[in-house]
């Protein structure tokens, strides 16, 4: 355990310097509940307040915030997906009333995603305890939702937006710009100048790194340099690009699918990815090249989110805004439904013939897929097509690893579907898209501190990272840990 506090130390040849101290809560070494602690130039600030989604981390979600939130000076966050933002509704409850800084869509974004979260956490634990009355089991705890629905609606009004590449001034000290990432609509890498006695350090949080040429999503910016980044490494381990393009590998699983008779399920984010597979399920469909099915995106959310995404036009790459001015809109297409309610989501069931089921959540750790999941998974015609990263521990990585036989709401079912993946989906960057933005800097910066990925990942990336340039130290710290600098 750390304790917060504000700490000088002294350097010989220039005079005081202000340590810049980090603290990671989350996202260390293991993939999703972003949580960073830092502490620089009489700030305390939390970057991003994430979800814990792996099985055997969710116990953190409920852990006391080692600091006191009430101390805060401000929280910031990178972008709006549940591993970033979700669990600020407890922040607020255990005290913390100051600002939240981010992007003008990640407001929105963050909004739906929490208040989603908490319906989710409600619903699940409301189904929960139904399950255990009727078989008789006795919970070793109570069964409660992390937050609730006013709890979260508790942390709207702190929420505010600021727009990219304006810096902000904290304090007489520190500056903060937000910077294009290019993983959702919004999402920023922060940039913090600290000017410690006239020399400007620069620190900069990367968020989730985007890939480049992304349909729907501008690049990431490229930056100059910075003297410390803390910087995700989910594929840091990976290529995508050898698996061709995502919208041909698309029109194969769909056409195979439909062969066989079978439904196409889709666990899928809400956020960014939903709207990446209308894309391309929109281009296959205007240049008929797969026949005509029904489409259905089951999630609230994500229609919500869709609608976000047609108002924030201006945030999406060229190409993009260019499709919705002309013709073929990739947002709406014939043959696809939109599904909000509980009746018609469970009316797809009752669909004859071929249909492509988009549900969330994209882990398929809860939310309506688990119950096309119970549908679908039993019978060999049908194909669970995963387009998103999969955590250790979740449902949605038992299924992807081969698991025979996996429990969904309490009951075992046998997998006979047809499993398939495309990687190139991905949101984040792969290696060499990681070694490319960080290439951008110049000079390199000294300190490179990865996070937001499994060991693998990290090593990998390390090996490659120093194998380009030898002087940048490297580290990969553990949950709790503290580094100074
Ligand atoms: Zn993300």
């Amino acid at each position: 355990m750390f304790k917060p506090g504000y700490h000088k130390r002294q350097v010989l040849t220039h005079g005081i310097v202000m340590a810049i101290k980090i603290t990671f809560l989350g996202a260390s070494q293991q993939v999703t509940g972003s949580r960073y602690y830092l502490e620089a130039a009489g700030l305390k600030l939390l970057i991003d307040c994430g979800m814990f989604q792996e099985r055997q981390y969710l116990a953190r979600n409920w852990a006391p915030f080692p600091f006191d939130p009430q101390q805060l000076n401000g929280v910031i966050l990178t972008h709006a997906h549940l591993d970033h933002v979700g669990t600020l509704p407890r922040l607020i409850a255990q005290g913390y009333k100051k600002p939240i800084l981010m992007t003008e869509p990640t407001v929105e974004l963050a909004t739906l995603i929490m208040l989603d979260s908490a319906r989710i956490q409600e619903e699940d634990a409301r189904y929960k305890r139904k399950r255990h009355k009727k078989s008789g089991h006795k919970a070793p705890h109570p069964v409660t939702p992390l937050y609730t629905t006013e709890e979260a609606q508790h942390t709207v009004p702190l929420l505010k937006g600021f727009e990219y590449n304006t810096p902000l001034t904290l304090n007489d000290h520190v500056q903060l710009t937000f910077l294009e990432a290019g993983h959702i609509l919004g999402p920023a890498s922060l940039l913090f100048e600290i000017n410690d006695g006239g020399q400007i350090r620069k620190l900069v949080f990367s968020g989730d790194i985007g890939q480049n040429d992304k349909p729907l999503i501008s690049d990431p910016a490229k930056i100059d340099t910075a003297d410390i980044v803390i910087m995700e490494s989910t594929y840091g381990d990976r290529n995508h690009k050898e698996h061709g393009p995502v919208v041909d590998q698309l029109e194969t699983i769909i056409n195979d699918t439909y062969k066989r008779g079978g439904n196409l399920v889709i666990p899928t984010f809400a956020v960014e990815r939903a709207q990446e597979l209308m894309y391309h399920i929109s281009e296959l469909v205007y240049a008929d090249l797969i026949p005509d099915i029904p489409v259905f995106m089951d999630s609230p959310m994500a229609v919500d989110v869709t609608e976000i995404f047609k108002r924030y036009r201006s945030y999406m790459d060229q190409e993009t805004i260019k499709l919705f001015q002309e013709y073929e809109p990739p947002l709406r297409f014939p043959g696809l439904s939109l599904v909000r309610s509980v009746e018609d989501s469970k009316a797809i069931k009752q669909h004859k013939g071929t249909a492509i089921i988009m549900s969330s959540s994209g882990m398929c750790t809860g939310g309506r897929i688990k119950h096309h999941l119970k549908n679908n998974i039993t019978n060999p015609n049908n194909t669970i097509l995963f387009v998103g990263y999969q955590a250790n521990g979740t449902l949605g990585q038992h299924i992807l690893r081969g698991a025979k036989e996996v429990r969904i709401h309490g009951q075992r079912w046998p997998v006979n579907a047809n499993i398939a993946q495309i990687q190139g989906f991905s949101g984040h960057g792969d290696q060499e898209d990681l070694i490319n933005w960080l290439g951008n800097m110049n000079p390199k910066p000294k300190h490179v501190i990865l996070t937001h990925g499994e060991a693998d990942s990290a090593k990998a990336l390390t090996q490659s990272i120093n194998a380009k340039w030898q002087d940048i130290s490297i580290k990969n710290p553990g949950y709790q840990t503290t580094l100074e600098f």
